[in-house]
């Protein structure tokens, strides 16, 4: 199939939404522990429980037949996988042939070592996140991740020739000081930088409702000091994006929280175990390893198709001091960021 056939079966949901976009996560294992995205002593799934590469590779074929063009590796940390790019390379070689594009959300602190891998593989952009540029900081909100291995895997994969896009979880008292700094350092090494809101996620060990910082008040505040041109872009997900004038560079803004961007979802999100989600902030879910290990593609498609009719309109994330429990109980880690 050409990347411009349309499925004879396309992917849509009851409320119309076609489903383009699919983010698998290939391992929920970290080498960081983020504050605000798992807790000190984080409990990891049996490895007998997590999809083969071949498990992954006929689901994300599924998909793709059916109408998906985009790929996201995430997790956890898609590049603590052993053999990881033996699944980027065969997912690669699909672009073109219905997939448009494959990309990959990491950490950053093995970049320097598939950098050149990932290139070759077909992929163009990645998404590194990095919240911060001081190295003691940086230790104290990935509670082990050193800051010279990611600014070197930075570097390897701009030599690799990859765009890069920075993402930061903007914290109040926590790093809120540093976006100014943070926009000058991306976008004078010509890297867009995407600023995320917090999301209650799973129980972590951070103040979620003193650290929670709204992006409607950041942007606010930078937008008395730089000149915004909005821009239409959209990269398949749900960040609003401007041109700043003074940088030359681009800006975003996920706002899960101040803003509700569920009408044009066009996502969904696999596990490493094979559970989809429909919804990152519901628990509407269905098990492809199941169908798949049980009745092949047939079953497979039998899921997607149950699937479409049980996506949920929307998320309904709300921060409340009296109630101090994660809107969500499963970790981003799990779900896939
Ligand atoms: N380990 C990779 C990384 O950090 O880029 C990929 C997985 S991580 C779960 C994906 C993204 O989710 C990261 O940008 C991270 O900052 C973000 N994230 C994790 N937990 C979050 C939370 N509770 N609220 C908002 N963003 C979160
Ligand atoms: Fe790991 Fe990414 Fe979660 Fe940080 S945000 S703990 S790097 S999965």
């Amino acid at each position: 199939m050409s990347s411009l056939a349309l499925p004879d079966n396309p992917l849509i949901d009851r409320y119309g939404r076609r489903i383009s976009y699919l983010r698998i996560s290939v391992t929920d294992r970290c080498d960081f522990r983020c504050v605000y995205c798992m807790s000190e002593d984080m409990a990891f799934l049996p490895k007998k429980d997590i999809l083969s590469f071949e498990e992954v590779e006929a689901i994300a074929g599924a998909f793709i037949a059916r109408g998906t063009t985009k790929v996201r590796l995430t997790g956890g940390e898609p590049l603590v996988r052993r053999d990881i790019m033996d699944l980027v390379r065969s997912l690669g070689a699909r672009i073109g042939h219905g997939l448009e594009e494959l990309t990959i959300t990491t950490n950053g602190s093995q970049l320097a070592r598939h950098a050149e891998g990932l290139a070759v593989a077909g992929v163009r952009r990645i998404n590194v996140s990095l919240d911060t540029l001081d190295p003691e900081r940086f230790r104290e909100i990935t509670r082990r991740g050193r800051l010279e291995d990611v600014l070197t895997g930075i570097e390897a994969a701009q030599s690799a020739g990859l765009e890069i896009k920075i993402n930061m979880v903007a914290m109040r008292g926590i790093n809120d000081e540093e976006i100014e700094p943070m926009m000058a350092w991306a976008h004078g090494r010509h890297m867009g930088l995407t600023l995320i809101e917090g999301m209650p996620l799973g129980e972590v060990g951070l103040d979620r409702v003193d650290t929670y910082l709204p992006l409607r008040e950041l942007h606010e505040r930078l937008s008395r000091r730089y000149s915004f041109t909005k821009l239409d872009k959209r990269t398949g997900g749900p960040a609003r994006y401007v041109h700043v004038a003074e940088t030359g560079g681009t800006l975003g803004f996920i706002t899960p929280m101040s803003h509700n961007f569920c009408e044009s979802c066009n996502r969904v999100r696999l596990t490493a175990t094979g559970q989809l989600f429909l919804c990152l902030g519901q628990d509407d879910q269905l098990s492809l390893r199941d169908a798949y290990r049980a009745g092949g593609l047939p079953a497979l498609n039998a899921a997607l198709d149950q699937a479409m009719l049980i996506k949920p309109k929307g998320h309904d994330f709300i921060l409340d001091r009296t109630r101090p429990e994660p809107a969500v109980t499963r970790h981003m880690s799990v779900t896939g960021g």
